[in-house]
This record gives structure tokens, C-alpha cells and sequence, in this order.
């Protein structure tokens, strides 16, 4: 039984209906369609897809729209080629939308202009080339070149040292929001988040626009969201450690200590977290992965983390399939181990030993129960549960499509959407569909909490 979720990002390699199906029946559990790439009515077929594949196959999948964000990018050059820098020449960013050359280029986001101080740093091309931030003038920004031998048209660049005020949704964000909102997704990933008030403001956007609860997922990859962790937590409904980005922003040796902070943090405020980007990178061409990336995607499971993501192995990777049965086994493997060699789950976290999701968690244990069994009318009550991390499954029963769809996302809950099934003893038969055999359960239908033995 494999309690670690799997997230599949979905591009060009997976997007028909049978490799799709496929990749779901091997255990993708949430589907992560990224609007840095297609848009409107594009992704919005996607969706179209995965709905009614989760409905033949009679399995929850969540939906994950994944919104670009601020992503910062230079202007163009005079010509395509790429134009020869030196380390320690001048270059200028700067107002003037006229084409660059080998001493400036147009810097077209003026909250970035506004933002920037003596000292920062200014990483364009994923680190590439480093600029040194010399003078800020109200309509240029003079650097040095630190590292890196070519600058073209149209990079992309970081700020690590650089709290950025802007607006966490650009005018292409909103746009794609406002259509998404109208194909009911079940979560919504905000990319380059700095502070809790982003997460508050992209709620207030989609609350004016639907009732459906959304939940919104935080991508962590900036060292501002680092250091504001609680504070983003608890405003997000869950984590992305998007070490894509992260790795550019920060010392990349500090990622993994980052990494574990944040599950921990996750864990304590019961918020799901998905660990992200290149677990299995080298399979976009290659048929086994390297020995790096098997102990990367185990030791996510070791860490208790809520999900693993694929990026481009499985959205332009030759065998999409074949990635999502290669993270299964590693998962299944590494779960079944984790589970038979469990470290101190239950103080781990310095959750009050009187917290109600710890007692159910404890009774469960302490009883050799086989299973915890979740009547969810929200998603509440299950996640804080797996967010104890129980070494046994939580069988959330729903009869709200989204709700099981949400709780796809939280590990260790299988969710079964059935009204007919919701509050009936009928229900703790239906765990066996799970491989659950006979034995203790420990029920929770909201406040109450009892005991069971299913023969
Ligand atoms: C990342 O940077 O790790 C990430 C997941 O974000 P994106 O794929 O949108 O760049």
C-alpha cells in the first residue's frame, strides 16, 4: 500500500485519453496542469479529460492549476544572437524600450526597478549570469557582471535578495485564473509567493468569483517565502517546496535543510506539502533512473512528505507511463519500510499530547487497528489526522466529489466518494476494496471517535 501521493505534471508526452488512463491507474493521485505553458480553452480540455477518466475508473484525482506568477523576464536584443559579457563590465537594465546590446537592455517590469537596492543580486538565465546591483536611479539600474559569458533576448530572472512589490498576480495570471475558476479545480498552485498577504489576496479573487473552496497551494522558491514560512502556511492551504526555483534563490546545499523545515512545519500547522521538481529527470530520456534519484524520491516518503511531483519526465519525457510505475515502486517501497522502521512519529512534531488528532492517531496505535475511518463532510478532520502521520490507513468516506478529490493530496488518506455509503456501517465494508483486511478500526464522524472490529 503506497502512502506517499504522486502529483503528475500533464504536457504534450501524457495529454491523450490512454496514456492518461493509464499513468491513473498506476496511482497518479493529483493531476498538475501548468499555465506557464497552455492556456484557456487548451487546459481547459485537459481537465475535461481527467474528470471523465476519474469518473470511468470510479477513482478521485485532483486537479492542480498551476498559475506562473511574477516570473520576471529582461526585454529584447537588437538580433537573436547572444551578446558576449565580461566579468566585471558595466551593464544597465533600464527604462527605454528600444532593443539591447552588449551594454544594456529594457527591463519592462517597473516594480522590480522600484524594488531593487545597492547590494542585491540579480540572477538571470536559472543562475547563470550574476549581476551586482551598483546604483538605482528612477529609470535605470546600474550592475556589475559577477558571473556568466552571454545575455539574449528575453531571460528569465531571480531576486533572492529583493522583496518585490507586486501584485502576486500579473494581468496573464488573473486572466488564466478567471478561466480556471470556470472548470472548478481542485487546487490552484501560486508560484513566487512571498507572504501570507499574497495568499489572502488570490483567496479574495477567487471567493469573488465562485463558492466552490478552492484550495490554494503556496510554491515555496524564494528565500523571503523561506523565511516567512508560518506565516504562509497557515495562510495557504498547502506547500509546494519548488526546488526549481528554490535551488536558484538560495545556496542550493541549503535545499535540503529547507526542505525538511518546511515538512515539518507542514505537519505541524496540517497543511499538505508536496515535494517537487527533477525527482526523476533523468528518465525524460532514460528507461531506469540514477541511483541520485531513487534515494531523492524514497527519501521524500522517508520524510513523511504529503506527495512527489514529476515535472518534465512525464509532460516531454519519451515514456510518461513508465515514470509514474517507477515512483509507484520506489514509494511502495519506501512507505512499506518506513512503516515497519517507524522513528518517534507521535512526538516528532511537538503537536500537545491532549491534540485530538494525536489521540485518534495514539488509539489507533495502541490498538492494532488496521484502519482509521473518516466520515468527511470536509476536508478538516481527515487532514489533520494524516498530518500526525499514522502508520496506518485513513479511509476518508465522502460524498462530496471535491472533497475526495482534495484528499487525494494527504498521505495515507484514501478517499471514497459514495452519499449512499456516507454515515452507514455499509461503509466499513467498502475499505476492503483497499487491500484492508479484517481487524480494529478506529471511526471518527466528527466529534465522535469509537472503536470497532470489522470480521
Ligand atoms: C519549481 O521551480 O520547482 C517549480 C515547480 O515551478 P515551475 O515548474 O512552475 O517553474
Amino acid at each position: 500500500m503506497r502512502f506517499t501521493k504522486m502529483t503528475a505534471s500533464i504536457g504534450p508526452s501524457c495529454e491523450d485519453k490512454k496514456t492518461l488512463t493509464e499513468m491513473i491507474k498506476s496511482g497518479v493521485n493529483v493531476c498538475r496542469l501548468n499555465f506557464s505553458h497552455d492556456t484557456g480553452d487548451v487546459q481547459g480540455a485537459k481537465i475535461d479529460l481527467i474528470r471523465k477518466i476519474s469518473y470511468e475508473l470510479n477513482t478521485p484525482v485532483a486537479i492542480m492549476i498551476d498559475i506562473q506568477g511574477p516570473k520576471h523576464r529582461i526585454g529584447d536584443f537588437e538580433t537573436e544572437k547572444h551578446y558576449p559579457l565580461k566579468i566585471g563590465q558595466k551593464f544597465t537594465l533600464d527604462s527605454d524600450s528600444t532593443p539591447g546590446n552588449e551594454h544594456r537592455v529594457h527591463l519592462p517590469d517597473m516594480d522590480v526597478m522600484h524594488s531593487l537596492s545597492v547590494g542585491d543580486r540579480i540572477l538571470l538565465n536559472d543562475g547563470k549570469i550574476e549581476l551586482h546591483v551598483d546604483g538605482v536611479f528612477d529609470d535605470k539600474i546600474e550592475t556589475t557582471v559577477v558571473r556568466g559569458n552571454e545575455i539574449w533576448s528575453r531571460r528569465g530572472f531571480n531576486l533572492p535578495d529583493t522583496d518585490v512589490d507586486t501584485d502576486i498576480l500579473t494581468a496573464k495570471d488573473k486572466s488564466d485564473l478567471e478561466y480556471a475558476i470556470t472548470k472548478n479545480p481542485d487546487f490552484v498552485a501560486l508560484s513566487f509567493v512571498q507572504r501570507g498577504e499574497d495568499i489572502a489576496n488570490v483567496r479574495d479573487f477567487i471567493n469573488e468569483r465562485t463558492s466552490k473552496p478552492i484550495k490554494i497551494i503556496a510554491k515555496i522558491e524564494r528565500p523571503n517565502a523561506v523565511d516567512r514560512i508560518v506565516d504562509i502556511a497557515t495562510a495557504a492551504d498547502g506547500i509546494m517546496i519548488a526546488r526549481g526555483d528554490l535551488a536558484v534563490e538560495v545556496p542550493f546545499e541549503t535545499v535540503p535543510a529547507i526542505s525538511r523545515k518546511i515538512i515539518r512545519v507542514c505537519r505541524k500547522l496540517n497543511r499538505p506539502v508536496i515535494m517537487a521538481t527533477q525527482m526523476l529527470s533523468s528518465m525524460v530520456h532514460s528507461e531506469f533512473p540514477t541511483r541520485a534519484e531513487i534515494s531523492d524520491v524514497a527519501n521524500a516518503a522517508y520524510l513523511r512528505t504529503d506527495s512527489t511531483m514529476t515535472s518534465e519526465e512525464t509532460t516531454i519525457g519519451d515514456n510518461p507511463l513508465n515514470v509514474i510505475q517507477t515512483m509507484d515502486k520506489i514509494l511502495s517501497f519506501a512507505d512499506t519500510d518506513a512503516i515497519e522502521n517507524p522513528f518517534d512519529w507521535l512526538r516528532v512534531d511537538n503537536v500537545p499530547e491532549n491534540d485530538w488528532s494525536r489521540s485518534v492517531s495514539s488509539m489507533a496505535h495502541l490498538n492494532n487497528a488496521v484502519a482509521i475511518v473518516v466520515f468527511a463532510r470536509d476536508t478538516d478532520i481527515a487532514t489533520q489526522i494524516a498530518c500526525r502521520r499514522p502508520d496506518i490507513p485513513i479511509v476518508a468516506v465522502c460524498s462530496d466529489e471535491m472533497v475526495a478529490n482534495q484528499l487525494c493530496l494527504l498521505r495515507g488518506v484514501f478517499p471514497i466518494c459514495n452519499s449512499a455509503l456516507f454515515g452507514q456501517r455499509d461503509a466499513f465494508g467498502a475499505i476492503h476494496q483497499f487491500g484492508i483486511g479484517i481487524g480494529k478500526l478506529v471511526i471518527v464522524d466528527e466529534d465522535k471517535i469509537s472503536l470497532r472490529t470489522l470480521d
